[in-house]
C-alpha cells in the first residue's frame, strides 16, 4: 500500500464528498427532486472515488479505455441501485418512490454478500478484467449499502432471517470507505483472496 500525495488528496476528497452530500441531502428538503438528485450523486462520487483509489493501486495492466470503463461501472452502479424504489413503487413518480412502507430488494445487503463471494470464487480463474469489474461492483454496492445504513442499518434479508441493524455510527461509515478500496487492492492482487477461498470451501 502507498501512499503518496495523490492518493492522500483523493482520500480528502473522499472524506469531503461524504461530509458535504450528506450535510446538503439533510439541508435541502425541497424541491424533492433536487434532495433525490443531491443523494444521488453523493452516492456517485463516492463509488467513483473509492474505485479509483482501487484501482490505481491495483497491479494489472489496465489498458486506459478498459479503466475508465471500470469507472463507469462504478458510478452506474452506485447510481443504479436506488431504481429499485421505482421498481418495487411501481411508479415512476419520486414521490411513490421515496414513500415506501419497506426496504426496496437491491438494498438488502446479501448482494454485498454474494458479489464478495463471487469475487472469491472467481479469482482463480477469471480474467483479471473480470476480476477488477467485479470488485469495482462490490466497492459501488457496499460503500451505497454503508451509507444509507447510516440512516437505516443495514439489512439482510434470506428465506432465514429478514433483520435490520441498528444506524451505523457515522464515523464507522468514513472509516469503512476509505479503508475498503486498499481492502481490496490487498485482496485482488494478492494469494490471500485464494486463501479465504480455500477456507471457504473447506466450510461448505
Ligand atoms: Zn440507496
Amino acid at each position: 500500500m502507498v501512499f503518496n500525495f495523490s492518493v492522500i488528496l483523493k482520500h480528502v476528497a473522499l472524506c469531503l464528498v461524504c461530509l458535504i452530500g450528506d450535510k446538503l441531502s439533510d439541508a435541502v428538503e425541497k424541491p424533492p427532486l433536487l434532495r433525490a438528485c443531491i443523494d444521488n450523486c453523493t452516492h456517485v462520487l463516492i463509488g467513483l472515488i473509492a474505485s479509483e483509489i482501487f484501482l490505481n493501486g491495483s497491479t494489472y495492466n489496465t489498458a486506459k479505455h478498459e479503466y475508465l470503463l471500470l469507472l463507469c461501472e462504478a458510478a452506474v452502479v452506485s447510481s443504479l441501485i436506488d431504481l429499485d424504489h421505482f421498481i418495487e413503487a411501481r411508479s415512476f413518480r419520486l414521490q411513490d418512490a421515496t414513500n415506501l412502507d419497506r426496504r426496496p430488494f437491491l438494498h438488502n445487503s446479501v448482494f454485498c454478500i454474494l458479489i464478495f463471494l463471487l469475487l472469491i470464487i472467481v479469482k482463480p480463474f477469471g480474467t483479471s478484467n473480470f476480476r477488477l469489474s467485479t470488485a469495482v461492483a462490490f466497492i459501488a454496492f457496499s460503500t451505497h449499502h454503508m451509507r444509507d445504513a447510516t440512516r437505516r442499518g443495514i439489512w439482510i434479508k434470506s428465506p432465514f432471517q429478514d433483520d435490520s441493524s441498528r444506524p451505523i455510527p457515522y464515523v464507522g461509515y468514513l472509516v469503512f470507505t476509505n479503508i475498503l478500496p486498499h481492502v481490496m487492492t490487498i485482496l485482488v492482487r494478492s494469494r490471500r483472496l485464494e486463501a479465504v477461498k480455500d477456507q471457504f470451501m473447506e466450510l461448505v
